[in-house]
């Protein structure tokens, strides 16, 4: 049988050795869920909503456990990681009731006739989630899911194993056997998880994990949900507030150790105050202190894996190497754990690869540029993702024009991007196909199926 590792990011260490779900195990699993889908669909939707916040609060009931799980597994500091447990479970309730408001049946009036929409599950769902916020994104799919009558094989990070088993232990055990079903492992296991017998993927993950998802998705013509990463820039005029701009450049950059699909991962400022707004992000930055998540003291954990820093640090030195001034941070350090410190770099190049690639890690990319609206459009659109994007003015209406220029799924002006409740989460372009959240994200893990028949006008 073959297993994996666990690995503390702070440290180095192996926490805990998880066993692989094989090939025919995982087969197993997938026909289970088939075989108890019919089922579920045919339980009222109350009652399956009843069953879900009786999960919730299981899972409520160990949100202490959760966030120290959480901290060893990926290294966030234990109150953010607490705070993310907490703010999700405490979601369920709201998007159950945003849910029963997607599936509602609709009424279409016909001369004659009558015709109901009735949204109808896809059958068994395969959830395939990433570390960085490893309750939050797994939640975002297993609740609409669940609750529109799909049953789920859900298979967690690699990187986070014991926080996924907690997930699918506290919702499994309020829900009927076989509902809600946990597979572990790597890619290869995810793949094969793609190939199976499921009727849709519900993905959060990296954009070339999301290509070959969709390509492997082609047999079979399974449908997906792919919300994939970004480069989000943000954007800073002249007339902006500059303390509150770099505010928002620092924090949505290092926060998380800047292992965030949304994170600020390139600033343009305007070439009139890029002086002024470089010593702003500075001295900002040089409070984002780092050490394990159990250090109070930390505003940042370790980096998820030596790997992920090594990539990090890759794209700073090429940076550095081809121009940009290293202004704070940008060594690794030696010693157990995988720690970057916050970095900040001005005069970055367009054309680098941090410009272009997600960097994924705690590094705020200064980049002067003219100052005109159409230049930082122009910057803006210059990577194929469209996540999120920022864009700081003393002029609202200036804001909102290069907002709509900006081809990304939503867009913060004079604030960091943020989601009203009920907004859905959307990845433009690359950064995603097909999304979550509000209403119209629940009803994608549903086809809408038409009865028609006559009736008297
Ligand atoms: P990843 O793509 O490496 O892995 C994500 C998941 O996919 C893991 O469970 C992994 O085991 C699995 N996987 C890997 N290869 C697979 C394959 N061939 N077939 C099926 N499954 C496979 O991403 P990650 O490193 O875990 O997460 C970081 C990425 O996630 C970043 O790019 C980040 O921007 C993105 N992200 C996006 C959002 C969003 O809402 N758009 C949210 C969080 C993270």
């Amino acid at each position: 049988m073959s297993s994996f590792n666990d690995i503390d990011p702070a440290t180095g260490e192996t926490i805990a050795v998880i066993s692989t779900t094989s090939e025919s195990e995982l087969r197993e699993v997938v026909a289970r869920a088939r075989e108890v889908q019919p089922a579920w669909e045919a339980t009222p939707f109350e009652e399956r909503a009843e069953l879900l916040r009786a999960g919730a609060a299981r899972l409520g009931e160990k949100v202490d456990e959760l966030a120290e799980t959480i901290t060893r597994e990926m290294g966030k500091p234990v109150a953010e990681a607490r705070r993310e447990a907490a703010a999700w479970v405490g979601h369920t309730a709201e998007v159950l009731e945003e849910v029963a408001v997607a599936l509602a049946p609709e009424v279409l009036p016909a001369k004659g006739s009558e015709t109901v929409l009735e949204r109808q599950p896809l059958g068994v769902v395969a959830a395939i989630t990433p570390w960085n916020f490893p309750v939050g994104m797994p939640l975002s799919i297993l609740i609409p899911a669940l609750a529109a009558g799909n049953t789920v094989v859900f298979k967690p990070s690699e990187l986070v194993p014991l926080t996924g088993a907690l997930i699918a232990e506290c919702f499994g055990s309020a829900l009927p056997k076989g509902v809600l079903n946990l597979v572990q492992g790597g890619g290869d296991v995810g793949a094969s998880l793609v190939k199976s017998d499921v009727d849709m993927i519900g993905f959060v993950g990296s954009r070339d994990t999301g290509e070959r998802i969709m390509k492997a998705a082609g047999d079979g013509l399974k449908r997906l949900i792919l919300e994939l990463g970004g480069k989000d820039p943000l954007v800073v005029f002249e007339d902006a507030d500059l303390e509150s701009a770099a505010e928002c450049a620092v924090r949505h950059s290092l926060r998380n150790t800047g292992q965030v699909c949304c994170s600020v991962e390139r600033v343009y400022v305007a070439e009139k105050v890029a002086k002024e707004f470089e010593e702003l992000v500075v001295a900002k930055a040089s409070d984002w202190s780092h050490g394990s998540g159990f250090d109070a003291g930390s505003k940042m954990g370790p980096m998820v894996s030596a790997e992920q820093r090594s990539k990090v640090a890759a794209q700073v030195t090429d940076a550095v190497a081809s121009g940009a001034r290293l202004l704070l941070g940008g060594e690794s350090e030696s010693g157990e754990g995988f720690f970057y410190p916050a970095t900040v770099l001005g005069d970055v190049d367009q054309s680098l690869t941090i410009s272009h690639e997600e960097t994924f890690g705690p590094v705020v990319s200064l980049t002067p540029f003219d100052g005109t609206e159409e230049r930082a459009v122009e910057l803006a659109n210059d990577t194929p993702y469209g996540l999120g994007a920022n864009v700081y003015t003393g002029d609202l209406e200036k804001g909102l024009r290069v907002a709509r220029g900006i081809r990304s799924g939503q867009v913060g002006i004079n604030q960091y991007l943020g989601s009203a409740k009920g907004t859905p989460w959307v990845g433009a372009r690359q950064s995603g196909f097909g999304f979550l959240g509000g209403i119209e994200g629940h009803r994608q893990f549903t086809l809408p199926k038409s009865l028609s028949y006559p009736k008297a006008d």
